[in-house]
């Protein structure tokens, strides 16, 4: 698969379209963003993080017969054997708010000295009807005591990465060293090579 000329950010999540565009940018990444296009919700049943990524992916290049990203995150926490995990977005329950979800895992990890967690999320391409490919990018830190910081999403304000929760660094260095800063640079990193690679 080479990079698509046009292509979907597949996700209705506004914070997330504005950091995958922010990252296409400073990659080079050249495919015309199309906006005006709609898809359907699909729920997220797969039990997997790159289930669900193509699940996504999948939903909106079929209905819109263009070329769609979508990434799937989870957070893996130690001390809870991995979890949340593929159920992080409704850790709280199945409609949870960012502060919801926040509030649960503090509350999980209150009498919990290990604090190690990560990131990882899985980015999908899809072109309509056809080729498929994912990639991964992971980013280890650490679980804060409470939140901190004004800047990004979700579980930002308690995810800690040398010293400083992710709502307290700018969004350009966020876009720099996120999962999904890496997820979208391995799989800009893997066209680039799909395209200098002989066709078969
Ligand atoms: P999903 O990938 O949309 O299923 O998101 C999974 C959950 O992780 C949601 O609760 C998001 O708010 C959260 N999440 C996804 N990406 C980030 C991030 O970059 N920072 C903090 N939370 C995130």
């Amino acid at each position: 698969m080479s990079v698509p000329s046009r292509l979907v950010v597949a996700t209705k999540n506004p914070d997330k379209v504005r950091e995958v565009e922010a990252v296409l940018r400073r990659l080079g990444v050249e495919s015309e963003i199309v906006r005006d296009v709609v898809w359907p919700d699909v729920a997220e049943t797969e039990e997997t993080l790159e289930g669900n990524a193509i699940l996504k992916a999948r939903a909106a290049a079929d209905a819109t017969g263009i070329a769609a990203l979508a990434d799937d995150t989870g957070l893996e926490v130690a001390a809870l054997g991995g979890r949340p995990g593929v159920r992080t977005a409704r850790y709280a329950g199945p409609d949870a708010t960012y502060e919801e979800n926040v509030a649960e895992l503090l509350f999980e990890l209150a009498d919990v000295a290990d604090r190690r967690a990560r990131f990882r999320t899985i980015v999908a391409l899809v072109e309509p009807g056809g080729a498929t490919r994912t990639a991964e990018g992971v980013l280890e830190g650490s679980i804060a005591r409470r939140p901190r910081g004004s800047g990004g999403f979700g579980y930002d304000p308690v995810f800690v990465v040398d010293g400083r929760t992710l709502a307290e660094i700018p969004s350009e260095e966020k876009n720099r060293i996120s999962h999904r800063a890496r997820a979208l640079e391995a799989m800009a990193r893997m066209l680039a090579q799909d395209g200098r690679d002989p066709r078969p």
